[in-house]
């Protein structure tokens, strides 16, 4: 492997066709940005196809698709993608565009700065409903009094990860994993940056109450 350089990002997409290419474009035109992993997590619609097309219609461009034999969920998927991902920085973000890729730079400035983990704080959440955003919130607050490692309230999976920070959490044995809790495991310096959470571009949330029951 040769060294460790440059800015990394990490998507995992589910039955995203109808926002994956915008996703794509407005992910790879941020400054900083050198290489994007899509990682298609079984997608029954067309986004591996959409994702094939646009690399046909930008040959060459820095993207690499990983295609799970089925969906394993979120979790294991953003897990391949830190596996497959070299780079100096590692960025995780959401495929549909709540996690706005222009706020890229200013988590690298954090970076720069010498943090190795700098996670993203919602500091609104739109389009999303009374319910899922209480539930949430009491997530955090029992997982914060049952947990040893304080996992921050509140903080998405949007994040840059350093690469000693990838290399620690890549030699964790576990296979079903809870990355935000990991994220605060793996400790390090920690900085935080908050935005505002868009609603969805296109398509639906993969989490009904029932899986994010069970993801509890
Ligand atoms: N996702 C995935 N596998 C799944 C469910 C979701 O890769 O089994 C991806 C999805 O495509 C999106 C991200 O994980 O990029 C977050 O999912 P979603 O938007 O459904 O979650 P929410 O924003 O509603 O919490
Ligand atoms: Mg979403």
């Amino acid at each position: 492997m040769p060294s460790p350089v440059g800015v990394w990002v990490v998507a995992a997409c589910f039955n995203e066709q109808d926002v994956i290419a915008r996703f794509i474009d407005r992910t790879l035109v941020v400054p900083g940005v050198d290489h994007l992993v899509l990682i298609d997590d079984g997608s029954a619609d067309a986004t591996a196809q959409r994702i094939k097309a646009w690399m046909e219609d930008h040959p060459g461009a820095p993207l690499i698709l990983l295609e799970l034999t089925r969906n394993f969920g979120k979790e294991a998927a953003v897990s391949a993608g830190l596996d497959h991902a070299r780079g100096a920085a590692v960025i995780v973000i959401d495929a549909d565009l709540q996690d706005p890729p222009e706020l890229i730079p200013e988590l690298l400035r954090r970076w720069r700065e010498g943090y190795d983990v700098v996670y993203t704080v919602r500091a609104s959440r739109r389009g999303e409903s009374w319910l899922k955003v209480g539930s949430a919130r009491w997530f955090y607050r029992v997982m914060g009094r049952l947990s040893a490692v304080p996992v921050p309230a509140d903080a998405g999976d949007y994040r840059l990860l350093s690469r000693r920070a990838v290399d620690a959490l890549k030699a964790l044995p576990e296979s079903h994993r809870y990355l935000k809790g990991l994220y605060a495991w793996v400790g390090f310096p920690q900085a935080s940056v908050s935005y505002h959470r868009e609603a969805r571009a296109a398509g639906r949330s993969k989490w009904s109450y029932w899986r994010l029951w069970n993801h509890a």
